[in-house]
Order: structure tokens, then C-alpha cells, then sequence
């Protein structure tokens, strides 16, 4: 049974402890989740739910400090950047607010049989389990778009951030949406298998390790539910020699070390060419030495803790073993000593392939650097992994950089900018990265039945 707990890792002191729910209670929210979907709420005028969106978004944005606080003391992202986490969730809303409504619109395919189109419908209750990172973020992206389309959602969040998850619960009950439309549930893993089994639940959207998504994918293929899955990422941030290297090493550093690395789409592998490998390595590591590391609510500190003390221990851990079988420690290695789970920024070079490190995601702000000749060189090394989340490519030349980004095989590259998330862009990978596409019009087509009619 996962014990909910606020605990702050930058001093290791237990918040507050979140009792469990009921069966009882699990069995009340799903029925009514389940009567929410066959009622007006879901099947009806779209505009009820597109203004419980307006005002989520304005709630949000009214509460971005005490959000952003609750955030930074549960799992130590920065408070500057909790603040851009709750931002874009604001975005999120607002984005589906006004675009859901042409997203779910009629498409007309014309046919020889008579007049045909697909109509999307709501699919039913869904079950998002979703993980500690972006606390509220990846909260959103699910409810966002299926709010919009009528999807009622049961929400398993991450264990250690049960603050989040149910204050992310009453803004959307503040904003309007009738109980049901998103139920926080405080649930062990056996009991989301249980959800993910009944008839009333129709598919599962999960974020987090390839571990949870294989169980929970399991389950669901059983059951012959539909899943998305969004799992890690070993991401390529390729430094090519006519790029502007200042702008390569500031965004990369950014890249690694935001939410203290902790980011599926953070830049892990950085691949650089030959001629201007020494440059970058030299420029790179005095920007990681230059790194102030502190209390997240610091204003001053450019690197929190990790959020939890298993987190810190088994990135220790991965880098130890990375150096053992032969990896180079360039720069830090160490956890900081004292009660919070804090860990120098670090830098790991020659990982040959040998090396457990060279296929392993270090969820925490250590980078890989390698060395490569040429264009096919990067390639083949980006390929190289079980992952296929995001990339990003820096070079001077945009035809080199579009060439280089239609072979890496990704959900997503980014030319001359580190990995971004937007409301209207898709985000998704391939390979043991998951599947299915979150945010945009992707994102909201996922969960619809999309119903073809045909008129004779
Ligand atoms: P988990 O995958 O364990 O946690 C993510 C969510 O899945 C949590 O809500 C967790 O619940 C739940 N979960 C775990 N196992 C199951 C299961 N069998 N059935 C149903 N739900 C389950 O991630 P961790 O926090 O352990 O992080 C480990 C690694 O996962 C990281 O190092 C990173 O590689 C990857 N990760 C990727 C993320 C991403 O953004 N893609 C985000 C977070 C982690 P509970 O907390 O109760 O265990």
C-alpha cells in the first residue's frame, strides 16, 4: 500500500501524512464518475464544460504563488519554477477552453456510399495515473482535454505528493466541474489494477517509469481497455560544429538541470562533435561549477534537492556503477551531506557501450557526454537507446539540423532549442518511451469515440 506523505527533501521533514481511501470510497467515486458520463454533463452542449475550463484557468492564475509553494515544498522544483509549472497549466485549460469545441467537431470523408463524417464522443470514466515531477502539469494534461471531450477521470497521483493531488481536485470542483468529472484518489497499485478491470472504466492514461506503464498496460490490454502511455526518456541534445556554442551550452545546461534533472524530455545524452567537443565540455562544466544549490524556496538557488531520498540514492547509485565499469566522474559525483536530498551537479564522460550508464536514465542532473565524428555518427548513437521521447539538435545550418531530426527516432526533436511542451504541440515518444499523444488536437482525440455515420 503506498503511504501518501508530503515530505519536503530539502530537509527531509514529514509535512503531513494523507490517510488512504476506502474501498467504500473508491467504489462511491467510480459509480459516480460512471453516472456522471451517461448524464448531459458528457453527453451534451459542450459549453458547460468549456467555461468550468475558463475559470479553472483564471483560479489558477489567481493562486500561482500558493500553488507554486505547495509544489516546491512537496517535491523541491524550484519556486521560480513551480511558478512556470502552474503558468502553463493556466495555458492548458485556456487552450482547451477555446479550442476544444473545433477539435470535436464533425469531419466530413467524402465517400462513394452517401454522405459520411466522424462524430467524436466522449469514451467514459478513465483512470490517469500520473507521477511526482510536474505535480500539477501532468495533471492537466489529462484533464484538460478530457474535461473538454466528457471523459470523467479517477486520478491516482504519485505517492509522495498528495498536496498536490488533492488541492489540483478542489480547484477543479471550485471552478464548476460537478463531482465526478475529476476524483483524486489516494490508491495503491492493486487498486488501480482493480479500476483498470471494471466495466464502468474505459481506458488508462498513464505517466511514469517503463515499470508502472508495463503493469498498467497489462492490465488494460487484458481488459482490452485503451492506454497512452507516456514512460522515460534517454534524450539526445546534439552539439554540431557550426552551431552557436554559447547558446548550445546555455541551453543545455538549462536542460539538465531544470526540475534537478528530473524530466523525461530533459537533454541526457549530449552528443558533440569532435571540433568543438573541448570547447563545450570546458564551457559546460564552468556553468554546472557555477550552479548554486539550495533551498527551493531560495530565490537564489539555481539547483534544488531531489524529491526524495530513494530518488537521490539510486541516481548515487546509477553513477557509481557508471564510473565501476569504466565511466570518466569529469565533474561532481556526490550527494551533498545533511538531511536534504540534494546531489552535486555531475558530469560523466567515455561511457562506452558496455556500460550499464550508456542505456540507463539518470532521473537527476548528471550528464553524458559523448564524442562523435559526424552527422551519421550522432545518429546512430541517438538511435542507440531504448527510448524515443524527445531530442534537440544545435547547428548553424537548418537544412543540416531538419535532415538530422527526420532520422532520429523520437516523438518529438527540437532544432536550436532544448525540448519545450506547449498546449498546442503534441507530446509523445516512441520505443519504450510509451505511446499516444498528450496536449493539442492529439491529445484530445486519444479518449473520443470517433463514430463514423454514413447517410445512404
Ligand atoms: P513510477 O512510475 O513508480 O511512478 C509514477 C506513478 O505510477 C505513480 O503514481 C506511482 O504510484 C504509479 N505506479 C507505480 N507502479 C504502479 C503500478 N504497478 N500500477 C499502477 N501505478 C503504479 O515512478 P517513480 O516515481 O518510481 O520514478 C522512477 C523512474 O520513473 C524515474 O527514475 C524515471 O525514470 C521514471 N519517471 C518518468 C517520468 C516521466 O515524466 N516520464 C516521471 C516520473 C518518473 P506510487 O507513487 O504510489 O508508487
Amino acid at each position: 500500500m503506498s503511504t501518501y506523505q508530503s515530505v519536503n527533501p530539502a530537509t527531509n521533514e514529514v509535512i503531513k501524512t494523507w490517510p488512504a481511501h476506502s474501498d467504500q470510497y473508491v467504489e462511491d467515486a467510480l459509480a459516480t464518475a460512471a453516472q456522471l458520463y451517461q448524464s448531459a454533463w458528457s453527453k451534451g452542449d459542450i459549453q458547460p464544460r468549456i467555461q468550468v475550463l475558463h475559470k479553472l484557468a483564471e483560479l489558477i492564475d489567481s493562486r500561482t504563488e500558493e500553488l507554486a509553494k505547495i509544489a516546491s515544498l512537496e517535491m523541491g522544483k524550484l519556486l521560480k519554477q513551480s511558478r512556470g509549472e502552474v503558468q502553463i497549466c493556466a495555458r492548458i485549460a485556456r487552450y482547451y477552453a477555446e479550442h476544444a469545441e473545433k477539435f470535436l467537431q464533425p469531419v466530413p470523408y467524402p465517400t462513394d456510399l452517401g454522405e459520411a463524417w466522424v462524430e467524436h464522443h466522449p469514451l467514459g470514466v478513465l483512470v490517469a495515473v500520473e507521477p511526482w515531477n510536474f505535480p500539477y502539469y501532468q495533471l492537466m494534461r489529462v484533464l484538460a482535454p478530457n474535461l473538454a471531450a466528457g471523459n470523467p477521470v479517477l486520478a491516482k497521483h504519485a505517492a509522495i505528493v498528495p498536496h498536490c493531488a488533492h488541492i489540483f481536485e478542489q480547484l477543479v470542483l471550485e471552478a464548476g466541474a460537478p463531482k465526478g468529472a475529476w476524483t483524486n484518489l489516494f490508491i495503491s497499485s492493486e487498486k488501480v489494477a482493480e479500476l483498470i478491470a471494471d466495466d464502468r472504466v474505459q481506458g488508462a492514461a498513464l505517466t511514469g517509469s517503463e515499470r508502472a506503464g508495463s503493469a498498467v498496460a497489462q492490465q488494460a490490454g487484458k481488459y482490452l481497455k485503451k492506454t497512452t502511455l507516456e514512460l522515460g526518456g534517454n534524450d539526445v541534445f546534439v552539439v554540431l560544429d557550426d552551431c552557436d556554442l554559447e547558446k548550445a551550452v546555455k541551453q543545455g545546461v538549462q536542460a539538465r538541470l531544470s526540475n534537478a534533472g528530473q524530466v523525461c524530455t530533459a537533454a541526457k545524452r549530449f552528443i558533440v562533435q569532435r571540433s568543438v567537443a573541448d570547447r563545450f565540455l570546458e564551457k559546460f562544466t564552468e556553468a554546472f561549477k557555477a550552479v548554486k544549490i539550495g533551498d527551493p524556496l531560495d530565490e537564489n538557488s539555481t539547483l534544488g534537492p531531489l524529491s526524495s531520498a530513494s530518488a537521490r540514492d539510486t541516481l548515487d547509485k546509477q553513477v557509481k556503477e557508471a564510473i565501476a565499469k569504466g565511466a570518466t566522474l569529469h565533474y561532481g559525483g556526490e550527494a551533498l551531506p545533511g538531511p536534504g536530498c540534494f546531489y552535486q551537479p555531475t558530469i560523466l564522460t567515455n561511457i562506452t557501450r558496455d556500460n550499464p550508464a550508456y542505456f540507463t536514465e539518470f532521473f537527476g542532473p548528471v550528464a553524458q557526454v559523448y564524442v562523435v565524428e559526424n552527422d551519421d555518427d550522432a545518429v546512430q548513437l541517438a538511435n542507440d537507446s531504448h527510448y524515443g521521447l524527445g531530442g534537440a539538435v544545435f547547428t548553424g545550418d537548418i537544412a543540416r539540423g531538419r535532415r538530422m531530426a527526420a532520422r532520429i527516432e523520437t516523438g518529438m526533436v527540437f532544432i536550436n532549442s532544448a525540448s519545450d511542451t506547449a498546449a498546442e504541440l503534441p507530446f509523445g515518444g516512441v520505443k519504450r518511451s510509451g505511446y499516444g499523444r498528450e496536449l493539442s488536437d492529439l491529445g484530445i482525440k486519444e479518449f473520443v469515440n470517433q463514430k463514423l455515420v454514413v447517410v445512404s
